[in-house]
């Protein structure tokens, strides 16, 4: 393999009519908690439709990165620009990037005594005022995206890890979210049940969603993203297409951790 090799993921299209205009993008950041400096000068601009897979050791801060991007974790050098808003402390800025941005977790976070129909609802009618009748109908659709409609009446406690992970990405995508992040979504799941949940964000991805994904599913990041990152100290260390990540990674903590993952 030679970088020269480049690849293509399938139904990506590379140029897309707003790629002059960041979606994110990210100058100069530096986090600290306390003391500890844990995000230092990181740069980062995601164009609409772009796919990034962010990698890298535990601990490096991957997590508090896409954290920063939805103020869930607050930065406190450089900039953070979504959509054209800058996080700043102004709550009514957090508020419009908070909509603009869709999250799933590790650990699907749902809300053990609502339905799955009721988890699906509450954001659209509490937080966007969107009337019930609406709201289910929403709830409906991306539960059938996600393959999962005929569980609209039960409880999270009721589904395997893996439904409930669908469930969370359907919850986020009744937002209408312009990004979505997610954050090692299938680490937390049985081997047999990744799949299911890695074929709804391949679809996503068809369609067309800007998404940044912490994962270490390399056969992922390999056929979805147009770049992988690679962090390691709080730092981006290596940035590539997937191709020339994998084929010829330039810094030898990259070789390494591929040589421990693959
Ligand atoms: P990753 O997702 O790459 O495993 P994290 O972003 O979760 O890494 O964590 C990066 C570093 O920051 C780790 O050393 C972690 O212990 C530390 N850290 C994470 N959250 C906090 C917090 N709320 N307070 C203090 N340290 C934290
Ligand atoms: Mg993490």
């Amino acid at each position: 393999m030679s970088p020269s090799d480049t690849h293509s993921p399938a139904d990506a299209p590379k140029e897309s009519p707003e790629a002059q205009q960041p979606i994110i993008e990210i100058i100069g950041m530096h986090k600290w908690f306390g003391e500890f400096h844990v995000l230092k000068d990181i740069n980062l601009k995601v164009n609409p439709t772009e796919r990034i897979v962010v990698c890298g050791p535990s601990g490096s801060g991957k997590s508090t990165m896409i954290r920063c991007i939805n103020r869930l974790e607050e930065h406190q050098r450089g900039k953070i620009i979504v959509d054209g808003i800058e996080l700043t402390n102004n709550l009514k800025n957090i508020e419009k990037i908070r909509e603009e941005v869709g999250m799933v977790f590790q650990h699907f976070n749902l809300f053990p005594h609502l339905t799955i129909l009721e988890n699906l609802t509450l954001g659209p009618m509490w937080v966007r005022k969107v009337p019930r009748k609406e709201a289910e109908e929403t709830a409906m659709f991306f539960l059938e995206k996600v393959r999962i409609a005929e569980q609209a009446r039960k409880y999270p406690g009721q589904l395997s890890g893996g439904q409930q992970q669908r469930v969370a990405v359907a919850r986020s995508l009744c937002m209408k979210p312009k990004v979505m992040l997610f954050d090692e979504p299938t680490s937390a799941l049985d081997p047999e049940m990744v799949k299911e949940v890695l074929d709804v964000m391949i679809n996503l991805a068809r369609e067309g969603m800007t998404m940044i994904v912490v994962t270490h599913e390399m056969g992922f990041a390999r056929s979805v993203a147009h770049r992988v990152l690679f962090m390691d100290e709080g730092r981006i260390v290596e940035e590539n297409e997937p191709e020339a990540f994998f084929g010829n990674p330039q810094h030898e903590r990259t070789r390494l951790f591929l040589s421990q993952i693959l």
